[in-house]
């Protein structure tokens, strides 16, 4: 029948899958982690016996322990079943007590015997060597961490692996006379137990170059704590060799780092040692056994005979010292210079200078204080030139105000030689009165006293009024001074009353009860006062009433100066209240309009206000404000 035949999709899809197949494994392979950068260990757990000489916690032993176990557990493709065993007998002479922690691990290991043995030092190498066939026939061993001289060649099977390493004590006393080249005495602290007691000789013997150069003294009879005090006190250019310091010559044990943080503390002189476990602490460095280089060979050959490898197959050579390293902190210490150090020295610890150690924080505040130094000399340039910008300002509004005081001089100049005529002409009067009556027989000397009198007043008010004109045009700086608003706005007004009146318009000035201080130039204010009143009399001038008055008064309004100018004239239009003080703005035909610009400028200048508004009584009324000294 008719339906559609079935595609061959196997046929076209299955060459597709292959390839997408393939691609997918090798994606896979490429990314496979290895087995030793944490992939899950499989398979049956791998036993691993690590036998100590001393205790767990024996330097230098137990770092090289320490690192072994953890870079196994890290690269062992296996489970690992990780067992460690003590030999404590290592610390006494006597090696009876052996026998029982054979019968132990016997009975322990019977019938599921380790997968491979590793030993941390001579003693546990002995150990293994001499109770293998009753203990792990079969068992693979690597000896590590255990010194060339005391391998026991003879004992070797097929079986073992050994990783040593070579005490090259007299390479490290000749480094420490390179450092120290005053050097007259080295004191050599090496316990007590068997194992120190070989390694006393041994340093002794290769001790015996330098002895024609330099003292050693040696602490191996002494307790501990004897050799404490004695390194308290040690004499000059005398430096410690720290041997071994396991069990002292009192029979103590001294796990840990403990004894040598107690002679670090209490010693007067340097600490060498050619063990890392020590270096970072408490010695000064030189040529060391690396810990990293002896673990690395023990892991790698753990693993390789742990995978089927035979043991007699991996030989390696016994490990030197590691190029000389040197704690910085314990140069600085001792005085040791630099210069003194062997060629290739890595120098290690080093205190990080203020600089590098606050280096982003430096950075960070020099460049806030430059920012802040650009910013406070931008700010002080925009200071100065808003300065000379202010001075200029002040001296084009002297320059101004006293273009408009002269107007208003020119304005007053009828009224004033008025007023001065008056004078004059009250004094020739009163003086040709005063001669007529010298001429009689009897003159009235009482009556001619006054005649003279009144001269002399006549004579004052004259000069008052020249005075008071001068002071208007002077060409004087401004000049800030503490002044009486009373008396200021008192004299202005009467430079203006000769022409008030000579205008038919009744002048009034109420001084406030108090004195008002304020801070302000004479001048300048009274010429604010001397435009308000002028133009107050302009103002009542255009009314035809009978009441054409101005009235100027002082007084205290808001804890302020104020001083107030009234008028009856016809006030101001509402449209103009605000533009009276424009420059330019006037609705007198003769008028500038800059009177009222000078005079907020001025009272500005002075931190016042001035405004303006209609007094409902009419006329308008003109309010200054200025602040109070005091
Ligand atoms: P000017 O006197 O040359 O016109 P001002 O700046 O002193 O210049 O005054 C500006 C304007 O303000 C005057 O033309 C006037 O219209 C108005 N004015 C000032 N004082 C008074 C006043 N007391 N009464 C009414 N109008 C006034």
């Amino acid at each position: 029948m008719g339906g559609p035949a079935p595609i061959a999709a196997p046929n076209i899809g299955r060459p597709v899958a292959a390839v997408w197949l393939c691609a997918c494994l090798l994606v896979w392979f490429i990314f496979l982690p290895e087995p030793a950068s944490g992939a899950a260990p499989r398979g049956e757990p791998k036993r691993v016996l690590l036998l100590h000489s001393f205790g767990r916690d024996f330097r230098p032993w137990s770092e090289f322990a320490r690192t072994i176990r953890e870079e196994l557990e890290r690269q062992s493709p296996w489970p690992l079943d990780l067992q460690e065993q003590t030999l404590l007998t290592a610390r006494f002479d006597n090696p009876v007590p052996e026998a029982p922690f054979v019968d132990y691990l016997r009975s322990l290991y019977q019938g599921a015997a380790p997968d491979i043995v590793i030993s941390f030092g001579a003693p546990a190498a002995r150990f293994v060597e001499r109770f293998r066939a009753e203990l792990f026939p079969e068992t693979p061993m690597v000896l590590t961490a255990v010194e060339q001289r005391l391998v026991n060649r003879a004992g070797l099977t097929d079986n073992d692996t050994v990783i040593s390493v070579y005490n090259d004590f007299s390479a490290f006393f000749g480094s420490i006379l390179h450092v120290l080249p005053d050097t007259q005495t080295i004191a050599v602290v090496i316990g007590a137990s068997p194992l120190e007691k070989f390694w006393l000789d041994e340093a002794k013997r290769e001790a015996k170059p330098f002895e024609g150069r330099v003292a050693f003294v040696w602490y191996a009879d002494l307790s501990f704590h004897e050799i404490l005090q004695r390194a308290a006190t040690l004499p000059p250019h005398t430096v410690l060799f720290w041997g071994l310091m396991s069990v002292d010559a009192a029979g103590v044990a001294h796990e840990g780092d403990l004894a040598l943080r107690s002679l670090h503390a209490v010693a007067n002189a340097p600490i060498f040692s050619f063990q890392e476990a020590f270096f970072g602490q408490y010695t000064v460095g030189g040529p060391m056994h690396s810990i990293g280089a002896s673990s690395e060979k023990t892991v790698n050959a753990a693993i390789r005979i742990l995978g089927g490898e035979k043991p007699a197959n991996i030989k390696i050579e016994p490990i030197g010292f590691a190029p000389p390293r040197y704690d910085w902190r314990e140069l600085q210490h001792w005085g040791i210079s630099e210069s003194n150090l062997p060629a290739g020295s890595e120098i290690l610890f080093r205190e990080p200078t203020f600089w590098q150690r606050y280096q982003w924080q430096v950075a960070l505040i020099a460049a806030v204080i430059l920012v802040q130094a650009a910013l406070i000399s931008g700010l002080l340039h925009e200071r100065h030139r808003r300065r000379l910008a202010e001075v200029e300002a002040r001296q084009r509004l002297a320059e101004l105000a006293r273009v408009n005081r002269y107007s208003a001089a020119g304005e007053l100049a009828t009224s004033l030689a008025h007023e001065l005529n008056q004078s004059l002409g009250s004094i020739l009067t009163n003086t040709e009165t005063a001669e007529l009556m010298l001429k009689s027989p009897s003159p009235d000397l009482g009556e001619i006293q006054e005649i003279l009198a009144d001269i002399r007043r006549d004579d004052q008010r004259a000069s008052e009024v020249i005075r008071r004109l001068r002071n208007m045009l002077k060409r004087v700086p401004i000049e800030v001074s503490q002044i009486n608003l009373n008396e200021t706005v008192g004299e202005a007004v009467g430079i203006v009353s000769a022409l008030a009146e000579g205008r038919a318009v009744t002048l009034k000035y109420v001084p406030a009860s108090m004195p008002l201080r304020v801070k302000g130039d004479t001048v300048q204010l009274q010429q604010v006062v001397l435009n308000l009143v002028m133009n107050a009399i302009d103002a009542v001038s255009e009314v035809q009433t009978e009441k054409r008055e101005v009235i100027v008064a002082t007084g205290i309004a808001d804890e302020q100066a104020e001083i107030l100018v009234g008028d009856s004239g016809p006030g101001i239009a509402n449209d103009h209240l605000k533009d009276v003080f424009e420059p330019f703005f006037t609705t007198k035909t003769q008028g500038m309009g800059m009177g009222l610009a000078i005079a907020r400028t001025i009272v500005e200048a002075h931190h016042g206000q001035i405004t303006v508004e209609n007094r409902s009584s009419g006329g308008a009324l003109f309010r200054i404000r200025l602040p109070l000294v005091g």
